[in-house]
């Protein structure tokens, strides 16, 4: 694929850049990479979002008559590269604008899409996505949450686990049962479902690192109404796909850049850090590694641009996707591991410590990285996906 710019895209992202340049605030810059909203940033980071979208730095790729506008991928990853180099502060609505908003383009009808589109753009509504179950995660079509019709309504029941951003969110993509006596991928379907209703209750999760940044959901004859199904009934796991595509190409898109930071960071602190008389960048074996880092980088970039060809075609987010996701995962897992060794014991120094390097980011940031070849489908699972759909092989 050719990755030159037009002069009209060299010109959005100078104007891009200008914007950034003058908006990001100073005391996010030098924060660590992470791409996950914490908790003690959630007011700001609505703030943030209302900034973005004014500037109109969001749904680069919607539909204008929807709030978006209706630019290409290209300009898509002018904005998150963009985004990175300044350190921009991560937007809060990040599965409402990665997962929800794409697909209800796809699938919604145009009443769906007057509704939710433009809250999700500007933040007023946050979105979690309602997926996995105590005895659904990879094999996630073993989904035992209830949706059954009660005239102009359904009634769901049932449990929800892992849902990030539960705590704070407005509306649910959820999957649902609905025909219990069908083939389990044919009697599923997919609501849109008010975070609000009487019979949600949400019960935070505290993770490796200390943050609750998930949730159990637990669903009791909770009342949605029958149009806020998305697309048809018994019909919700193709639409369920789709959101899952899109949620690895959310995760793809904006990783590649950010991957490039954080080899940067981690150079810096190679160079930094003290070892043997001399400092870390000049360790031999340390500099093999940082090496790999470098052509990691590389290899990442393009093998992303192989998915934004197809996306600039026309086409929507194939299994290509997952290869991205695998890629990611198991390098930057590799790069805060190398931060780890570079450090030493010091990286058991976290937030709060006083002698902690860089407020205890890298220790963060390496917990964190242990969620990657989970979240989002696990690695078993994208392999599954690539094997099958890429190579071709025999089904799992
Ligand atoms: C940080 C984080 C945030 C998350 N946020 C959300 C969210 O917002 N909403 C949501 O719905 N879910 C969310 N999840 C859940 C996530 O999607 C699931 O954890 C994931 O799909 C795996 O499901 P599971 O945990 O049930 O593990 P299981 O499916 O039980 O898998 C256990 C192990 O078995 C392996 N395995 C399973 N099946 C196969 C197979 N066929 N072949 C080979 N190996 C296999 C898996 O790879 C894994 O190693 C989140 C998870 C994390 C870690």
């Amino acid at each position: 694929m050719d990755l030159t710019l037009t002069p009209a895209q060299e010109a959005f992202r100078a104007q891009v850049r200008d914007w950034l340049s003058r908006n990001v605030p100073p005391d996010w810059a030098p924060r660590p990479v992470t791409d996950i909203p914490r908790a003690e940033a959630y007011e700001f980071g609505r703030m943030w979002q209302q900034k973005l979208h004014a500037a109109g730095l969001l749904g680069l790729t919607w539909p204008r008559e929807y709030g978006g506008r209706g630019l290409t991928w290209m300009e898509e990853l002018i904005v998150q590269e963009a985004m990175v180099q300044h350190r921009a502060p991560p937007v809060l609505n990040i599965l409402g604008i990665g997962m929800a908003g794409p697909t209800i383009i796809a699938y919604g009808t145009p009443a769906q899409k007057h509704r939710y589109l433009a809250k999700i753009l500007t933040g007023e509504e946050i979105w979690c996505q309602g997926y996995s179950e105590p005895n659904a995660g990879s094999d996630l079509a073993s989904l035992q949450t209830r949706a059954v019709r009660d005239g102009d309504h359904y009634l769901v029941t049932g449990q929800k686990v892992w849902t990030s951003l539960a705590h704070i969110a407005d509306w649910m993509m959820l999957l649902a049962r609905t025909d219990p006596e069908a083939p389990k991928h044919e009697g599923i379907t997919y609501f849109l479902m008010d975070m609000h209703a009487p019979g949600v209750s949400v019960r935070p999760l505290r993770q490796l690192t200390g943050d609750t940044e998930f949730n159990e959901v637990f669903l009791d004859n909770v009342r949605v109404p029958a149009e806020n199904m998305l697309g048809q009934v018994n019909q919700g796991w193709a639409v369920g796909i789709t959101t899952l595509m899109y949620e690895r190409l959310a995760l793809g898109f904006g990783l590649q850049a950010r991957f490039q930071i954080a080899v940067e960071s981690v150079l810096a602190l190679a160079r930094r850090t003290p070892r043997n008389g001399a400092t870390a960048g000049r360790d031999p074996v340390l500099r093999q590694k940082l090496a790999q880092l470098v052509i990691d980088s590389a290899v990442f970039k393009y093998t992303g641009a192989r998915a934004l060809t197809r996306l600039l075609k026309g086409e929507r987010p194939g299994p290509e996707a997952s290869v991205g996701k695998i890629w990611w995962c198991e390098r930057h897992q590799a790069l805060q591991e190398l931060a780890q060794e570079i450090l030493g014991p010091s990286a058991q120094l976290g937030r709060g410590s006083p002698w902690a390097v860089d407020e205890g980011m890298w220790q963060y940031t390496f917990l964190r990285s242990r969620a990657n070849s989970i979240e989002g489908g696990t690695t078993q699972i994208q392999k599954n996906i690539v094997a099958e759909r890429v190579l071709g092989l025999p089904r799992d």
